[in-house]
């Protein structure tokens, strides 16, 4: 799943590894909590991550590699994140066959994502995304687990205008690598998160009826 930062991406990632019943594997995710354990991995990281920049691409595709041998992904998998550069692109088709892969770009313009990360809270109990209102922002529980929804530290405005130039230069050419090719779809990011999901799973449907795995 392609999409810049705060296009709802991560969100329906989840829904659609629900959805298929296979993993939801985040590279963001997996980086962050490599960061909190302070791993070898996290403090190679850190410093990249906090200033919205690109991790390595040797690191990257090492770290899904090895995931994706896992015994859970052998069913299918949704990836979140990756890839992220024409590397990290030409790598993924020597780890799958290029035409089991189904790549969905979510797209939403620019000025309506900073706005969207700039409201973004992240439970610090079960880790779920949301966003908040000016008023509510740093007041209220979350109303899943009652935790504190706190601002992930690469989500302030400075951040966000470099991650998303981050994204603009290397993903004109993700994208180009794969439009045109079988199973390939663009979704309307800017439309109610229910009907990304819906749009998300036809297209999904059709890939996986013409012969998609
Ligand atoms: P995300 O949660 O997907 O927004 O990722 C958070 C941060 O992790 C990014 O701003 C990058 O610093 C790093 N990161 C995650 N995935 C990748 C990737 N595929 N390639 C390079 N850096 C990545």
């Amino acid at each position: 799943m392609i999409g810049p930062p705060g296009s709802g991406k991560g969100t329906q990632a989840v829904r659609i590894a629900q959805w298929r019943s296979v993993p939801h594997i985040s590279t963001g995710d997996i980086l962050r909590a490599a960061v909190r354990a302070e791993s070898p991995l996290g403090r190679k990281v850190a410093a990249v991550m906090a200033a919205g920049g690109l991790v390595d691409d040797a690191i990257i595709t090492e770290l899904v590699e090895e995931r994706l041998r896992a015994d859970d992904a052998s069913r299918g998998f949704v990836l979140d994140g990756f890839p992220r550069s024409l590397a990290q692109a030409e790598a993924l088709d020597r780890m799958r066959p290029a035409d089991s892969l189904i790549v969905v770009l979510i797209e939403v313009p620019g000025e309506a994502i900073v706005r969207r990360l700039s409201s973004r809270r992240v439970c610090d109990g079960c880790g779920i995304t949301q966003s908040v209102s000016h008023e509510s922002a740093g007041r209220e529980p979350c109303p899943y687990c009652g935790g504190n929804l706190v601002r992930r530290p690469d989500d302030n405005p400075d951040t966000i205008r470099r991650r998303l130039s981050a994204y603009a230069d290397v993903s004109d050419p993700v994208v180009a690598y794969y439009r045109g090719r079988r199973g390939f779809g663009v979704i309307d990011g800017r439309q109610h998160a229910e009907r990304v999901t819906a749009d998300l799973q036809a297209h999904i449907g059709r890939a996986l009826n013409n012969g998609g795995s």
